[in-house]
């Protein structure tokens, strides 16, 4: 049933620019961009956007607070946005993730927003449990509709993006950390990964609880860790450091700032201890500032480093200053590595492109007046797919410095 069944559908023209970017597969429009609409819209309805021609151009999600104000469902000839349409768009961002991992892996992205046509709307698995998480509240006035659609047999945990909490929590009476299918959590939530236990802190943590877009970097650096003594800073909750003890890491120091994530780190790590490797690694888990531990000039050198900050630029305005501490970071690290030791940089600012954020760490090394080499780069997962540049974030680098 249509929430604006009285009323004429909600039709807006856009500029030529906006049409173009639209045409060519964009799912955003700006308020900005939008040159006439026949009425005041109500966030969540469907907005159908017409060209100047008057033809069917594209239908999305409108949303009447955000200066995002229209994200595109689908583009092209015209569709009914019926129940049958929704399900197909869930089954299609399912089948894509069918056959990519084995029993040893039950934590993976099931929709990956925009890049998968669910436009600020993220799912993410672990084991029975699946976490919905919303960038905007356009999601809100359909939500028992796509919790029928989503949750697949499995308990369904609501998580709200911050901006948007009050709001929700205003208007429809929805809580973060709220269950939407499924039975109390009563125990953390246990998933498997390449075999190796961890806990996603899906009521409280960061994301929808853990950071399952790291996934083939926590996976190749448990192959380069052997013998090395480890430091992984903005650690979490130690994802990298589990997998490099695997790997035969003689120690991991897991730094962070939050003593909660390191609680967690110290869980993961209890986690995995019937694997001997993991038992034999000395854990470290450190509360500490990144910035004010590194520039007290540590002592200690290590064999291998990873480097994983937040977003350092959430917007386009923080970019420099972003790279600037990129530049700061990635100095202050490679002057710990020791003799051969490898520096594993990652940045998930959506504001810096991978190529500037590669430049800004190859500038580094070059800077450090050490001997070193590249040994590769990665991008984003198969389940995290990005389909346009905002939605490219992830991007990492491997430095190994040999002298
Ligand atoms: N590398 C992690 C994800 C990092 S998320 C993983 O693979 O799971 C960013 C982490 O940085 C968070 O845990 C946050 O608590 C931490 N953090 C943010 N600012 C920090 C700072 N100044 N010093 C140390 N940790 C910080």
């Amino acid at each position: 049933m249509s929430i604006v069944s009285a009323q004429p559908s909600l039709r807006l023209r856009l500029t030529a620019a906006a049409e173009t970017i639209v045409r060519g597969g964009h799912p955003w429009v700006f308020a900005q961009s939008v040159r006439e609409q026949n009425r005041e819209g109500r966030t969540g309805e469907l907005a159908i956007l017409f060209d100047r021609q008057d033809r069917f151009l594209a239908v999305g999600l409108f949303d009447a607070e955000s200066p995002l104000r229209v994200r595109i469902l689908h583009a092209g000839k015209p569709q009914p946005i019926d129940a049958e349409w929704w399900r197909q768009r869930a089954d299609r961002a399912f089948a894509l993730r069918e056959g990519l991992f084995d029993a040893r892996t039950t934590g993976c992205r099931c929709i990956n927003g925009e890049n998968d046509g669910w436009p600020g709307l993220v799912l993410d698995q672990y084991d029975t449990t699946r976490v919905l998480k919303l960038y905007t509240t356009a999601w809100l006035p359909r939500l028992s509709e796509m919790c029928d659609l989503l949750h697949g047999g499995r308990r369904l945990i609501l998580r709200l993006s911050r901006n948007i909490q009050k709001q929700a929590l205003h208007d429809f009476g929805l809580k973060d950390g709220q269950i939407l299918h499924g039975d109390l959590l009563t125990a953390p939530v246990i998933f498997l990964e390449n075999g190796l236990r961890f806990e996603a802190e899906v009521v409280h943590g960061q994301k929808t609880g853990f950071f399952l877009d790291q996934r083939e970097n926590r996976s190749l650096i448990e192959g380069l860790a052997r013998g090395r003594s480890v430091l992984n800073l903005f650690s979490y909750s130690g994802g990298f450091g589990v997998y490099a003890a695997r790997g035969g890491a003689t120690s991991v120091c897991n730094l962070d700032i939050s003593e909660h994530a390191l609680s967690s780190a110290v869980r993961n790590f209890g986690l995995n201890h019937s694997c001997p490797a993991v038992a034999q690694c000395r854990h470290e888990p450190l509360h500490a500032d990144v910035f004010a531990w590194l520039w007290g000039k540590p002592a200690q050198r290590y064999d291998l480093i990873i480097l994983d900050p937040p977003s350092l630029a959430r917007r386009e305005a923080e970019r420099e200053e972003a790279l600037r501490a990129y530049a700061k970071l990635l100095t202050a690290s490679i002057a710990l590595l020791s003799k051969n030791g490898i520096l594993v940089a990652a940045s998930c600012s959506a504001h810096v492109t991978a190529e500037e954020f590669f430049t800004a760490a190859r500038q580094s090394a070059q800077q450090s007046g050490r001997q070193h080499e590249e040994l590769r780069t990665t991008r984003h997962p198969s389940d995290h797919p990005a389909t346009f540049k905002e939605g490219e974030y992830l991007k990492c680098i491997y430095l190994r410095f040999l002298e």
